[in-house]
């Protein structure tokens, strides 16, 4: 696989994308995330025969914080965003997770995606539990003193749980280098130059070369072990993106470099298709530029929702939870789905696509790059000592391979998906974990 990618810009969630667009769609299911991520630890919990009081145990949080975020707006009132850090188990390590500004926040929310790292982490073997942050504040909407006045009072607020080795925040939707220098900061302040506070900082601020790019990477990682499987040579390629944000962009231009070629692409503004090939890299330069996606030259505008209806080889789901549900799951056209978002199928879609013969990678395996490489970048903080970007490409491919393998030869010998595979991997080594510190027998 290509490197030294970690230099080209980024294109980084819709805060650099407001303007002339106009209001952000959603068009997501009205079943939650929770219980999305519910449904597949009660699939893990019944095939690992987990005992029904044990069952509460490992579904809920271990600690929950809530804090409330006052910011002084242009005419002088005062608007209270709310703030979540969810620490859901720490049996294999520190808590981990991302912190997300979006004006859909909410607790059940944070909940279902700290739980969802808790059996990512796990899957990919690294030493981290499960954590996640958010706001639910309109981040598209606000200026950059106003995302920076509250990842700072959100920081000073939850300073007292988190810790480098008690809680690692992380950049998710809306957040980015920016907001992690800002996090950590804010942290040195209370606590001293702390770089392993948070993953994700930007390369001048002791951030891992290969993070920003990693999620992305990884998502291609899987493919690169799906392929051959199925048949698909990178060259006859063709895959639609929907989401084109840090994951989404990403793993558009590796999927590119590979030889593959991006054929529909949307994000939370409109959405376009061309059958010739939409250039990713050129599509970043026209975003970062100020232009509008559904306005790249050379590709037809179609409607957002028809994005996963676009008959092409992968799709890559890379916006938000819940875009693929029992309502438009009959219409997605490709042979396999590589979840770049934090759960955006849900079970009934799952079961839809299971039907149709689609080849799911899930989310809690697929979207693990982010992770595994905030794990080399703690790593590196705490030996303050950078490694070559080949050095962590190259460790992130290990990891992602042996993730697959091991949830690809599970699932082949129970007979399951991949998702129930790797759900059920989670919570064995979790539970396991546990039993060895003692906490339950
Ligand atoms: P981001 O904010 O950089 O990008 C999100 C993209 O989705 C933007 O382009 C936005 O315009 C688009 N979008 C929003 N609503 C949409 C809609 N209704 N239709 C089409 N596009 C829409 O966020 P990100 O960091 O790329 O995260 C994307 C997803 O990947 C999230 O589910 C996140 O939890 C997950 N994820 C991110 C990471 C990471 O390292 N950043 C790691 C694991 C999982």
């Amino acid at each position: 696989m290509a490197a030294d990618t970690s230099t080209a810009e980024a294109v980084k969630g819709d805060g650099a994308q407001q303007g002339a667009k106009g209001k952000p769609r959603d068009g997501r299911a009205e079943v939650s995330n929770l219980d999305i991520v519910r449904h597949y630890f009660d699939l893990a919990a019944e095939r690992t025969q987990l005992r029904d009081d044990l069952r509460e145990v490992f579904w809920s949080p271990y600690r929950e914080v809530s804090v409330q975020i006052p910011v002084k707006q242009a005419d002088g009132d005062v608007h209270v965003y709310s703030g979540y850090r969810i620490q859901h188990n720490g049996a294999r390590g520190p808590y981990k997770g991302g912190v997300r500004f979006h004006q859909e926040v909410d607790i059940d929310e944070v909940r279902a995606l700290a739980s969802l790292m808790t059996w990512k982490t796990a899957v990919a073997g690294v030493p981290f539990g499960g954590a996640k942050g958010g706001v639910n504040c309109p981040a598209q909407d606000l200026d950059e003193s106003e995302l920076q006045t509250i990842a700072r009072s959100f920081m000073d607020k939850i300073d007292k749980v988190l810790g480098p080795t008690r809680d690692i925040p992380a950049p998710d939707v809306n957040t980015n280098a920016q907001t992690m220098a800002w996090f950590m900061d804010e942290y040195g302040k209370l606590h001293g130059h702390t770089p392993a506070i948070c993953t994700g900082k930007p390369i001048e601020l002791e951030g891992s070369l290969g993070r920003e790019a990693a999620t992305g990477r990884g998502c291609v990682y899987m493919f690169r072990e799906a392929a051959p499987q199925l048949g698909l040579s990178p060259a006859e390629t063709t895959f639609a993106v929907q989401g084109f944000g840090n994951v989404g962009s990403w793993a558009a231009r590796i999927m590119q470099q590979l030889g593959c070629r991006m054929i529909a692409v949307s994000d939370a503004y409109g959405a376009i298709h061309s059958e010739a090939g939409i250039d990713p890299d050129e599509l970043v330069r026209h975003l970062r530029e100020g232009g509008n996606l559904a306005e790249f030259p050379g590709a037809e505008q179609i409607d957002p929702d028809d994005l996963i209806a676009v008959e092409c080889d992968v799709l890559i789901p890379a916006a938000l939870g819940g875009m693929i549900h029992e309502g438009n799951a009959d219409r997605v056209n490709c042979r396999v789905m590589i979840e770049g978002a934090n759960s955006p199928t849900t079970p009934a879609a799952d079961a839809i696509l299971h039907e149709k013969g689609t080849y799911v990678i899930p989310d809690v395996m697929a979207n693990a790059g982010g992770v595994v490489v905030s794990y080399f970048e703690w790593v590196q903080n705490l030996q303050h000592f950078r490694w070559e970007e080949r050095e962590v490409n190259d460790k992130l491919g290990t990891i992602m391979r042996r993730a697959y393998r091991e949830v690809s030869t599970r699932a082949k010998e129970e007979g399951i998906p991949l998702r129930e595979a790797a759900f059920t991997i989670g919570l064995d080594r979790v539970v396991t974990a546990s039993k060895m510190r003692g906490y339950i027998s």
